[in-house]
């Protein structure tokens, strides 16, 4: 993929909110920002809160102002999946139709016991297809009589291929895949159900997400074909990984954009920082303005390996952020944070505080914290 103005380019972010945007997803939310800018392309947001127990607004109102903050402004109406019920249940309507689902009538339990003795054997479980071959008669009479029920994805023969931006090409054997479900019990569609027919819905054109849904992605372009969908292209970032090498969760640390943003790293610093996380400029330039990010940028350079966090990176791209900034403008950020800095000194004297402190300071909060000793008697 080659900047390009032909083509018009439609990525979208798509956060489940069960907790506050972290560093993966704000790495996500950029690299997908990036390219839609990079090629005049359009930048969506849709809130995946289908999981209703676990799905706070709180979080989707977390997210947004994280995303705000960093930059990363999206176009059109913000796409709840929770309002989307009708345009599931239509398109599950098509799926069962055309034959490429079925629905499936097994209990739950019988299949857990199925699974439980071949684990014991130490074969690995997929669903049998015990109601891939259910006449329709013998449907009518289960749905009459109101037998509980799922709908599962008729997997075809065959293999699945496609081409990722990043990891090439990737190919799966069909049988690798199990019959998956589509709509519970209660007919509420599944991810990987809900992700193809809104993407679809909403002319996404290219898919860039975290490596974790690779797995995935046979799984929906077999739904793209039995829906009759254009198939996007796929992109999938590495993972960010702490010093140890492990996926970057908390145990790490902070990782909580808003945590960053309180802790008084600069949007800017902390967007640049991760601008550089699984990307490579091809040069040694390590400090980017936004919109050299957004003239650098492409998946070409994308790479495969996991990215390390280091904190110790982002303190100094912070660091050299506020030495670029004037010194009016960090006394506004400064006085923004903590309105009584300095209380009673002339701002002149103030002025030549920042001065003094801007080489020292990897934060503002650092700037405050360690100049007390200016504003106090000896
Ligand atoms: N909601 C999914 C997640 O938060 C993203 C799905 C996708 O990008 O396809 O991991």
């Amino acid at each position: 993929m080659t900047n390009n103005t032909d083509q018009s380019v439609r990525v979208r972010f798509a956060p489940s909110p069960t907790g506050q945007l972290h560093l993966g997803g704000a790495r996500t939310a950029l690299f997908n920002w990036l390219f839609s800018q990079a090629n005049n392309g359009k930048f969506l947001l849709r809130i995946e809160d289908t999981d209703r127990a676990r799905s706070k607004e709180k979080f989707v109102d977390q997210i947004c102002e994280s995303m705000r903050w960093m930059g990363c402004d999206w176009e059109e109406e913000l796409v709840f999946q929770s309002k989307r019920d009708e345009l599931y249940a239509i398109e599950l309507g098509k799926l069962l139709s055309s034959n490429s689902a079925y629905r499936c009538f097994c209990e739950k339990d019988e299949l857990a016991k199925i699974r439980s003795e071949r684990e014991k054997a130490g074969l690995g479980y997929s669903y049998p297809g015990t109601c891939r071959t259910l006449s329709k008669a013998d449907i009518k009479v289960k749905l009459e009589t109101d037998t509980p029920n799922v709908v599962r994805i008729r997997i075809p023969d065959g293999k699945t291929k496609f081409f990722d931006s990043i990891y090439g090409e990737i190919s799966v054997s069909n049988n690798e895949l199990d019959d998956f479900i589509v709509a519970r019990t209660d007919s509420s569609p599944t991810y990987n159900f809900t992700v193809v027919v809104d993407d679809n819905d909403m002319s996404i054109t290219h898919i860039i997400r975290g490596e974790d849904h690779i797995s995935n992605t046979p799984k929906q372009i077999i739904l793209y074909k039995a829906l009759g969908y254009a198939i996007p292209q796929f992109a999938h970032l590495p993972m960010i990984l702490g010093a140890d090498k492990k996926r970057l969760s908390k145990r790490h640390g902070a990782t909580g954009v808003q945590e960053f943003r309180d802790q008084g790293y600069l949007s800017s610093a902390l967007v640049n920082y991760l601008a550089l996380l699984g990307w490579n400029p091809g040069t040694e330039q390590e400090l980017f303005s936004v919109k050299e990010l957004v003239g650098e940028f492409s998946l070409e350079r994308v790479l495969k390996k996991g990215a390390v966090f280091d904190n110790r990176k982002l303190e100094w791209i912070n660091q050299q952020t506020i030495l670029k900034m004037g010194n009016g403008d960090i006394f506004e950020a400064v006085k923004n944070i903590n309105s009584n800095w300095g209380a009673g000194q002339p701002d002149e004297y103030l002025i030549s505080v920042i001065e003094l402190m801007k080489p020292r300071s990897k934060t503002f909060i650092g700037l405050i914290d360690s100049s007390h000793y200016f504003f106090e008697d000896p």
